[in-house]
């Protein structure tokens, strides 16, 4: 076993003082109880456990069935398009297979859940390819044959990456700017009682250092630039993956691996995500 820092006692100790809302969705008292949700955020990110209980599996069988894309075939077959495509990290691809892409789209858009599109998902915003989502968790995870250790990912959008890294790492903080998108996750995940994500909302320019160190970092918004923020709470041997805005407004994807040396940054192939953007709405 891996020395973990003591970050995940202390989180646990704050939810064990969360009570469920009407709703069935797990609340912090702390931000419950303060007058403005959006100013507590702002000073320290909202903490959302997606689920209370440990279920093993990550499929909803109690949910709606019948429109087709229930059949593990067609994840099966998106599954082989993207070892076509060169993706050959097997924990990745079985991730890829196991979740239910099109449980995190609008029901108009179901039926292209399992192309290799990007798709809108309110506010302007998208989930990414599944090409995209696998290639950058394949480069996140480094070859590593198990699970990786903690991740935070900025922009959880629809949740669907959250949900596809609680398969490979061993804990996901996903950490999301709009309020609309982070219930909307909330909702998303919460018939897949992933227990070692957890959702925050709050800016994710400046990371999450309550979680620090992390094993990864992964972004699905491009800025200018890499946040000193972000390499500060990587783990020395850790790895950053995240678009960043190169010559005439084109992205790119970059790697980031921060080594007892130094910062070793290497640029990829071009990409396009939405921007990365400060503050929280
Ligand atoms: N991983 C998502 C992709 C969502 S698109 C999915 O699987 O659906 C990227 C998201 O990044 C958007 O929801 C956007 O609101 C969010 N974002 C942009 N800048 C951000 C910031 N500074 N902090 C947190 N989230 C941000």
């Amino acid at each position: 076993m891996k020395p973990r820092p003591s970050f995940p006692a202390r989180l646990d100790a704050t939810l064990a003082k969360t009570r469920p809302n009407p709703h069935g969705a797990v609340v912090s008292t702390a931000v419950a109880a303060s007058k403005s949700v959006a100013q507590a955020a702002l000073a320290k990110p909202t903490v959302v456990p997606t689920a209370r209980a440990k279920a093993p599996l990550p499929h909803a069988p109690h949910m709606p069935q019948g429109h087709g894309m229930d059949s593990q075939a067609v994840r099966q077959r998106m599954v082989q398009k993207l070892a076509g495509q060169g993706v050959t990290d097997p924990l990745v691809l079985g991730a890829m297979g196991a979740i239910e892409r099109h449980r995190f789209v609008d029901s108009a858009l179901v039926n292209q859940a399992y192309e290799d599109t990007s798709l809108p998902i309110g506010l302007g915003q998208t989930i990414s390819k599944p090409g995209v989502v696998s290639r950058m968790i394949e480069l996140l995870r480094n070859g590593a044959t198990g699970r990786v250790g903690r991740v935070l990912e900025i922009g959880t959008g629809c949740g669907y990456q959250a949900a596809v890294l609680s398969l490979v790492a061993d804990e996901v903080y996903s950490i999301e700017r709009l309020r609309g998108l982070h219930d909307k996750a909330r909702e998303n995940l919460r018939h897949l009682r992933l227990p070692n994500v957890h959702l925050l909302f709050g800016d994710g320019m400046a990371g999450y250092a309550k979680g620090a160190p992390y094993a990864g970092i992964i972004a699905a918004a491009g800025g200018e630039a890499v946040p000193q923020a972000w390499v500060d709470q990587l783990v020395v041997g850790g790895r950053l993956v995240a678009p960043v805005v190169t010559g005439g407004g084109t992205q790119a994807l970059l790697v980031l691996d921060k080594t007892p040396q130094g910062v070793r940054q290497t640029l990829l192939e071009a990409v396009h995500f939405v921007p990365l953007k400060s503050g929280i709405a």
